[in-house]
């Protein structure tokens, strides 16, 4: 594929989503593993439109969809996903309106006893209202992040609670899950303690009489490297945009950004380029203005280190990123405004990947894709490439 933001000439800055690489990437994930693929999108598909990673990731061996918040989740149904594909939502606050997202087909994580008190209460409610269906619930464990999940001190009491509301018919355990902080580095030892704990958290949730259908431990990076941890779900997200976090495997990024030079000027040697001192020319420099800055995500800690590809030529960014936009050396010497620029891509062509410019800014490369604001037009290439525009501004 040639780098997408050159088959589009636009005047603005464009945040372009491959679908074609998040089937291919899907598809390459599908196959590392036995086990089924929840599609994770949530911070909207990481930046990349949930619903239409959502669609592809589905159309290319991923089963069910997975969000934080219960809103994301009736964000999908609401934009047409199928009531008969699972949406699991892992992160809410007590009172949220488990209700409304019952009624709309979603299951539920149930991280502590007291989210399983207010649900149950929610579910009570909904029987008495006719509600037939038995909500699905995954008991979420915490496998050593100390973050969300059940601390494993509660774990039996959330199981034994969990089975008595399962007896009286207000839900179904579908599911158990843990996460793994470390599987980024797979050998370090915190993996295997997490292994062992999910492993007894599984073993303690059946004596609790519970029969979970679905065990889910590994995200993208065990997706590719942890066979042992796949069970019968593995959750993945940032695959399926082209991020690897245990640098494993040659993934397709699925976002390229670009904008087009609004000016372009010489300046003598000694000129300051940008707020303060932070550069200022050794000798006379063609320079090129990008209408782009860290409000629309472009990193300012990047300031000083980072790259762009001006009509296929690498040219540093110099000075400090401002809020609105950003000044390149244009060692591209026949670069006109209006001439599209490529922040970042798939690499087909040289430009730079999100991969550098998370390193250039001291990050990780979800950070960088999850935080371009809505300033920059995001447009969707369907997997045949017929460009339309995403309402999404
Ligand atoms: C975000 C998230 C995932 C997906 O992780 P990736 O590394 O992006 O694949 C899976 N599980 C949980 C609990 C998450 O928060």
């Amino acid at each position: 594929m040639a780098d997408v933001a050159t088959q589009i000439r636009s005047a603005v800055p464009l945040r372009v989503v491959s679908l074609a690489a998040i089937a291919a990437n899907t598809r390459l994930l599908a196959g590392r593993t036995h086990s089924r693929l929840m599609a994770v999108v949530k911070a909207d598909g990481y930046g990349h439109s949930a619903v239409n990673v959502a669609r592809t990731a589905l159309a290319n061996g991923a089963t069910s969809l997975g969000v934080t918040s219960i809103e994301e989740a009736l964000q999908l149904r609401a934009a047409g996903v199928s009531g008969r594909t699972p949406i699991l939502s892992w992160l809410n606050p007590v009172d949220a309106d488990w209700a409304r997202a019952v009624t709309h087909g979603i299951d539920i994580g149930v991280p502590s006893l007291e989210h399983l008190d207010a649900f149950t209460q929610a579910a009570r409610r909904l029987r008495t209202r006719g509600h037939a269906l038995v909500p699905q619930v995954h008991l979420q464990l915490d496998t050593g992040m100390s973050r969300d999940g059940c601390p494993p001190g509660e774990w039996a009491d959330l199981c034994r609670r969990a089975h008595a509301a399962e007896q009286s018919r207000l839900l179904t355990v579908s599911g158990v899950m843990g996460h793994l902080g470390c599987s980024s580095a797979p050998s370090d030892a915190a993996n295997e303690q997490a292994r062992v704990g999910f492993r007894r958290g599984v073993e303690v949730a059946r004596a609790a009489g519970l029969r979970p259908r679905l065990r889910h431990l590994a995200a993208t990076a065990a997706a590719l490297t942890d066979p042992v941890s796949h069970y019968e779900l593995c959750r993945v997200g940032a695959g399926l945009v082209g991020i690897d976090p245990s640098e494993s495997t040659v993934l397709r990024g699925a976002m390229t950004l670009s904008a087009p030079l609004v000016q372009v000027r010489e300046v003598p040697a000694g000129s300051l380029v940008g707020y303060g001192r932070g550069h200022v020319t050794p000798q006379p420099t063609r320079l090129g203005l990008l209408p782009l800055g860290y409000a629309d995500g472009i990193p300012r800690s990047a300031s000083g280190h980072a790259e762009v590809s001006v009509l296929g030529t690498r040219c540093p960014i110099l000075g400090a990123v401002s809020m609105d936009q950003t000044v390149v050396r244009l060692d591209a010497a026949n670069a006109r405004p209006g001439d599209v620029v490529t922040v970042f891509g798939p690499g087909d062509d040289g430009e730079p990947t999100v991969a550098e410019w998370a390193a250039w800014a001291g990050t990780i490369p979800h950070e960088i894709l999850t935080r371009l604001g809505r300033r920059t037009r995001r447009v969707v290439l369907p997997e045949e490439f017929e460009v339309h525009r995403d309402d999404d501004r």
